[in-house]
């Protein structure tokens, strides 16, 4: 039965590389920075992208500032054109920092066991959609891990109302007022005592964030930190 499952793991992986290549060949790629044919984003290309100076909270960590044309080019390719090389890519340098911040985050918060929770998309945008940006960012973090540093926990959020979109408001007050009440925690025992992970693309002023991890510590969890690739 192992053999069997991991054939077919191995025969999906082939497949998608395969189908890959010939979508290269018939739809070439350009990098986003500079042009290159090749790749959405080539790695000379992400590591110009300027970091973040202050994000909105001290436990919000984000990688990039999101002023940048590229990572917002970027960004957007995987929101709407769901190009999972982007997720890919920033999984790879989430995970990277990740496991920096938990190394100090075991030692002296005791900050051990934590669940990976994607912010979720109202049922709605997610019909519209057909996924969850976030959720393809979290499920190739953990593909990375192999479930030594944290567990997937993809379902333990839901949101509960379709609200506007939070890039689309300006004031600070009115977006923390949209987000507010949207989200429920769905497994209450699960979450009761844990250290939580959030992971989501973008962060502004931290609302949605702060929203999520409210309801998660009125559920029972321990701590809540987050990650975003770009504030
Ligand atoms: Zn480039």
């Amino acid at each position: 039965m192992f053999i069997h499952t991991s054939l077919c793991t191995r025969f999906a992986e082939n497949m998608e590389r395969f189908t890959q290549i010939i979508l290269n060949f018939l739809f070439p790629t350009y990098c986003i920075g500079c042009r290159q044919r090749g790749t959405l984003l080539c790695y000379p290309c992400m590591k110009e992208i300027p970091g973040v100076s202050a994000p909105p909270d001290t436990d919000i960590h984000a990688i990039f500032a999101y002023q940048n044309k590229v990572i917002k080019k970027a960004l957007w390719e995987l929101k709407y054109k769901k190009r999972t090389i982007i997720a890919k890519q920033c999984a790879d340098l989430l995970y990277d920092r990740m496991l920096e911040e938990l190394s100090d985050m075991r030692t002296f918060h005791d900050f051990t066991n934590p669940l990976l929770v994607p912010i979720p998309l109202s049922a709605k945008r997610l019909r519209e959609r057909g996924f969850n940006q976030s959720e393809l960012i979290a499920r190739e973090i953990h593909r990375r891990d192999c479930g030594r540093s944290f567990t997937l926990s993809p379902d333990l959020l839901m949101k509960t109302k379709d609200t506007q979109s939070q890039m689309s408001i300006k004031d600070k007050a009115k977006r923390a007022e949209n987000i507010k009440g949207c989200f429920a925690v769905v497994d209450q025992p699960l979450t009761k005592g844990k250290n939580i992970i959030l992971i989501d693309d973008i962060t502004t002023t931290g609302a949605t964030l702060k929203e999520a991890r409210r309801v998660l510590l009125e559920a029972g969890a321990r701590k809540v930190i987050a990650f975003t690739v770009a504030h």
